[in-house]
């Protein structure tokens, strides 16, 4: 799990498209908006527990800036001002759309 580190971090606004080089070598694209579907935040673990629909608006996948959290985690904000959810390293990679990464709850 110590490789699970994101080295380089670098979202494509064109292709909507989070870019990811972890420190294992391995490269990662992440749709914006499976980010924003798999946002870890307690409300939006709530809609989809409850399967309530959230609104979406071209703003909701809109990524407008990542911080990192600690060393840990990284945090998006989107368009529509919503930034609660916090992604670890080891979920993010875990939605790395490759088919060999294995998904993390
Ligand atoms: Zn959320
Ligand atoms: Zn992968």
């Amino acid at each position: 799990m110590a490789m699970i580190v994101p080295r380089v971090v670098e979202p494509d606004q064109e292709s909507e498209l989070l870019q990811i080089e972890w420190a294992d070598g391995h490269a990662s694209r992440i749709p914006f908006l499976t980010l924003r579907d798999c946002c870890p935040c307690a409300k939006c673990r709530d809609d989809r527990d409850n399967k309530r629909t959230q609104f979406r608006m071209v703003l909701t996948t809109k990524l407008l800036k990542w911080a990192r959290l600690g060393n840990y985690a990284l945090s998006f904000e989107w368009g529509d001002s919503h930034s609660d959810g916090i992604f670890t390293y080891a979920y993010l990679r875990g939605l790395c759309p490759c088919g060999e990464c294995e998904p993390t709850s």
